[in-house]
């Protein structure tokens, strides 16, 4: 038998079905030092089944992250399989098999030029990778004084220092005002809903964005600019932040102009949650990193990944240089295996187009739904990825009072009726996008989504009776 190959196939799981005792509180290491969290024991498709009996739709997907669904057999297989054959090699000295499988399948016949992974383990590695590489790529190039990123507000690119310093989520940020990486701007994201004047066209809101976007990089210095770093479709601070039509195409003129990088977040929008497998693709661009976690890994492997275009790694090899970065657990083998399973079902079952088509019957059923809410301001979104924007008057669209936290009231009475939803929080000024975001797995039916959007429906017109 050759090395590295399994002696015999596995083909069941160890009895799992046994380790129901749910873990005391104290045992987690996490945020919610003052509350309890449900604790669910299994799951499978939309359904989390809970340690007291309840069962959840995942209406979100957690965090827009269970693209399949939970508990699929396959992905478990090929993952146990991989563990008893190779779960770790060091990324410094080896490629693994499942990474070298996982970084073909993404850029196998690829058109949009991409020539390198960088295969970390969450949506914020991926994001400081993406800072250093850029820096790097600038030195590399000779122009080491482009030190300076340009992100926007309403923003969120994740926790850690570098990619806290590129957010501009405030509730997300507060207790560490003075914290993170200094050389970083912001600029006003794509927001119509709220922002485009009503005397303006689509199109003149996308060139007053684009111009904004020139006066900054020319405030700083163009030459000093290193990137500039968006998600494609907002997600989490906001709720699904759509771009005007040429927006991404004026950000990308505007790049080249001055030959600063572009990096499109698709942490959340990306691997189909849009209906394409990148939100760009929508856009008539390409960046030169693009970013993609959370449904990459479907929540069966903690798995990010960077993908680098031609343009980048040229320069790297143009001076013989390897990108100076690394993590321990980069390229991990069993995570790749999983990522992979979970993408060849996505390939297989065609679930980005299920994707197109789900969204299609939720953007639907939400419109006709939410129709007699008085608090619904705007629905928006592309996709299985649509998010409720919630307003205290529609004509001003002025907001709750930002204490009241409407929308994360509206989701914790919508999973107190068995349905999960993503809750949204306050945004640039604390106020603006109040809401909640629904981002079922792609497997999500007809049937299911009628049911979100109908719990959705009393829950909404249950907050209104006694706020409005
Ligand atoms: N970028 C975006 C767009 C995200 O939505 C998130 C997570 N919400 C991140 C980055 C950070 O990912 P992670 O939580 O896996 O570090």
């Amino acid at each position: 038998m050759a090395p590295g190959r399994l002696e015999s196939p596995i083909t069941t799981l160890p009895d799992s079905s046994q380790t129901t005792t749910a873990p005391r509180e104290s045992h987690f290491i996490n945020l919610a030092l003052t509350k309890t969290l449900p604790i669910p024991i299994s799951g499978k498709g939309i359904e989390l089944y809970l340690s007291d009996g309840r069962t959840i739709i995942d209406g979100c997907g957690g965090a827009a992250v269970s693209i399949i669904g939970h508990g699929n057999e396959e992905v478990a297989l090929q993952t146990h399989k991989q563990g008893l054959q190779l779960a770790y090699a060091h990324p410094g000295a080896y490629t693994t098999t499942p990474a070298g499988e996982l970084c073909q399948f993404l850029l196998d016949g690829n058109p949009h030029g991409f020539e390198k992974v960088f295969l970390c383990s969450s949506g914020s590695e991926a994001t400081e990778t993406t800072m250093k590489l850029a820096k790097q790529c600038a030195f590399e190039k000779g122009e080491p004084e482009r030190m300076h990123y340009v992100s926007r507000w309403q923003a969120y690119h994740g926790s850690t220092m570098g990619a806290m310093s590129m957010s501009t989520n405030l509730a997300r940020k507060e207790g560490f005002e003075g914290l993170g990486y200094p050389h970083v701007s912001h600029v006003s994201p794509p927001y119509a809903y709220q922002y485009q004047k009503s005397d303006e066209t689509e199109d003149q809101y996308a060139t007053r964005l684009i111009q904004e976007l020139d006066d900054e990089f020319k405030r700083v210095g163009t030459q000093k600019v290193l990137m500039f770093t968006a998600e494609t479709v907002g997600g989490a601070t906001a709720g699904c932040i759509t771009p005007p039509t040429g927006y991404f195409r004026g950000v990308r003129k505007l790049c080249d102009k001055y030959g600063i990088l572009l990096h499109l977040d698709e942490v959340m929008c990306g691997v189909g949650r849009t209906g394409t497998f990148y939100a760009f693709e929508q856009e008539g661009i390409v960046p030169d990193i693009v970013t993609i976690g959370k449904g990459f890994g479907g929540g069966y492997a903690q798995i990010a990944a960077v993908l680098i275009h031609k343009k980048v790694v040229d320069v790297f090899r143009k001076n013989s240089k390897p990108f100076n970065h690394g993590h321990t657990y980069e390229s991990h083998a069993t995570a790749c295996r999983a990522a992979l399973a979970v993408q060849k079902i996505v390939r297989r079952d065609h679930l980005i187009e299920r994707s197109a088509a789900m969204g299609k019957v939720l953007d639907a059923e939400l419109r006709s739904q939410l129709a007699p809410c008085k608090s619904v301001g705007d629905i928006r979104g592309r996709g299985t990825f649509m998010a409720v924007e919630f307003v205290k008057c529609k004509d001003t669209k002025e907001s709750f009072p930002p204490e009241l936290r409407y929308g994360i009231q509206v989701q914790r009475f919508i999973h107190d009726l068995g349905v999960d939803v993503y809750p949204g929080a306050g945004t640039v000024d604390g106020i603006r996008g109040d809401h909640i975001l629904i981002a079922p797995p792609y497997t999500v039916t007809e049937e299911q989504v009628r049911h979100i959007c109908s719990v959705v429906r009393q829950a909404v017109l249950e907050m209104e009776a006694v706020y409005m």
